[in-house]
Formats: C-alpha cells, sequence, structure tokens
C-alpha cells in the first residue's frame, strides 16, 4: 500500500466518523424526530423537537 493511499482512508476514516448521525423520537411528544450528528453531540449542542418545540440536551 502506497502512503497517499493510507492518508486517503484515514481522512475517509475521519469523515464517516464526524457524519455519524443518530436518530430519534421526541422524548416528550413521541412524534417530532430528533436529527443529530456526532460534531453536534461533542459540541454539547441542544436539539429542538420540531413538532412540540420540546428542546434537550
Ligand atoms: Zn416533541
Amino acid at each position: 500500500m502506497k502512503m497517499e493511499d493510507i492518508q486517503k482512508t484515514q481522512t475517509l476514516k475521519k469523515l464517516i466518523i464526524s457524519d455519524v448521525v443518530v436518530k430519534f423520537k421526541c422524548p416528550n411528544c413521541g412524534k417530532g424526530l430528533i436529527i443529530r450528528n456526532n460534531k453536534e453531540r461533542k459540541l454539547g449542542l441542544g436539539w429542538i423537537c420540531p413538532e412540540c418545540g420540546y428542546t434537550g440536551p
């Protein structure tokens, strides 16, 4: 394997990790679908339910 190929693979892995998306139903109304990515979770950003406006950590 060439050095260049190894670097490409590592970059790709980083991209995949940063793009991890978590989907879950709103715990308040059970209707709204919350979609969060790994970056937002790391930054500790809150989310808001599109259905009822419930916010969470
Ligand atoms: Zn909700």
